[in-house]
This record gives C-alpha cells, sequence and structure tokens, in this order.
C-alpha cells in the first residue's frame, strides 16, 4: 500500500456512512404502536405470530429510509474540500439511489449521475455518492430530489458548473400497473457550463458510455 494515509480516510469513511443513527426508541414505540392499528385497520391479525414483530419492524426500517432528515449535506460536502487546479469534468456516475415516493410511500429507485467543473475547489469523490443518500433517504420527488443535489452543489463548492441525470422506476407506478414493468423516469438539472449545449453533450456521452 502506497498511500495507507488515503486508504484509512475512505474505510472510516464508508464505516460511517454504512451505519446512520440507530432508531430511536422512543419514536420506534410510538410508530409501532401506530402500524398495529393500520395492520388491524387492513384487515389483519396483528397478534398473529408471523406479525407480532412486524410494527417494530417497519417502525425501524422507516427511520432508516428517512434517516437522511439527519443529515447535512453541505457539510458532508464542506468537510472535503481542497484547492485544486483541476478544471476538467468530474464526474461520478451510477451511484445507486434508494428512495420513498412522498404520495404513495412505496421506493422508487436507481441510479444518479453527477458532474461539476471545479472552479480552484475539488471535494473528495466518495462525498458525492454521500449527499446523493442525504437526499435521497427523505420522502421525495424525483424531480425535487434532482435540484436539491444540484443545488447543493453549486452552493456549496462554487464549482464552473454542476449537472445531474437521475434515472429510477418508481415502485407506485409498476406495482399499480400504471406503467410499463421496467419503464425508467429520467430527470435532470443542469447550472453554468452545463447549460451550454456542447458540454452537456460531452456529459451526456460519458454517462450513456455502456458501463453495464
Ligand atoms: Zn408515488
Amino acid at each position: 500500500m502506497e498511500k495507507p494515509g488515503i486508504v484509512s480516510t475512505l474505510h472510516v469513511d464508508e464505516v460511517s456512512s454504512a451505519h446512520p443513527a440507530q432508531p430511536d426508541p422512543r419514536t420506534t414505540h410510538q410508530l409501532a404502536e401506530k402500524y398495529r392499528a393500520i395492520l388491524k385497520e387492513l384487515g389483519e391479525n396483528p397478534a398473529r405470530e408471523g406479525l407480532l414483530k412486524t410494527p417494530e419492524r417497519i417502525a425501524k426500517a422507516m427511520q432508516f429510509l428517512t434517516h437522511g432528515y439527519a443529515l447535512d449535506p453541505a457539510a458532508i460536502l464542506r468537510s472535503a474540500m481542497f484547492k485544486e487546479d483541476y478544471r476538467q469534468m468530474v464526474i461520478v456516475r451510477d451511484i445507486e439511489i434508494y428512495s420513498l415516493c412522498e404520495h404513495h410511500l412505496l421506493p422508487f429507485f436507481g441510479k444518479a449521475h453527477v458532474a461539476y467543473i471545479p472552479d480552484g475547489r475539488i471535494v473528495g469523490l466518495s462525498k458525492i455518492p454521500r449527499v446523493v443518500d442525504a437526499f435521497a433517504r427523505r420522502l421525495q420527488v424525483q424531480e425535487r430530489l434532482t435540484v436539491e443535489i444540484r443545488n447543493c452543489i453549486q452552493d456549496t463548492l462554487q464549482p464552473l458548473g454542476v449537472a445531474v441525470v437521475i434515472e429510477a422506476q418508481h415502485m407506485c407506478m409498476v406495482m399499480r400497473g400504471i406503467q410499463k414493468q421496467h419503464s425508467v423516469a429520467t430527470t435532470s438539472a443542469f447550472t453554468g457550463e452545463f447549460e451550454h449545449e456542447k458540454t452537456r453533450a460531452e456529459f451526456i456521452r460519458l454517462i450513456s458510455k455502456n458501463g453495464d
């Protein structure tokens, strides 16, 4: 290992993002009570064996799936910004996203592609997926998620431009039969240099390269 310092920094980073705040016991209890009532209302018997611990499980899962509210995406970026003269496009593509649509509380999931062109400052690459996750782990619509990621990077890092593209499948459409099973919704948001046709086309070309 030539650069043990860098390796260990990344390691710490992965550990902290893999273990978000533990579920709060009081919140878990309160939510579980309500989910027990919901199960009953749906015609189920919350006292049967298979469902006994289900309300607590949902309560914990929902806290995990919305833990982004407790995160400060701008602070995540600020924690690893460095002066650097690099002025080419930086792209982090194929970032997995898992979010919940705010209209049905059903999952939507897919991939985000994020790019920026530095203006004297770069950010640690691992921070970009963490910013995406901090916004995705909330109740969302795909359009707002896309714009929030763009605005956070633009306002915090102040680069020459930011581009965000998200491709996702929405369970509220797929499962309810509104959409063909494999259709994907694509949203995009751009600032600065990416408003120019040529730069944007280059970005689209680079994220379209077959990497799968
Ligand atoms: Zn929905």
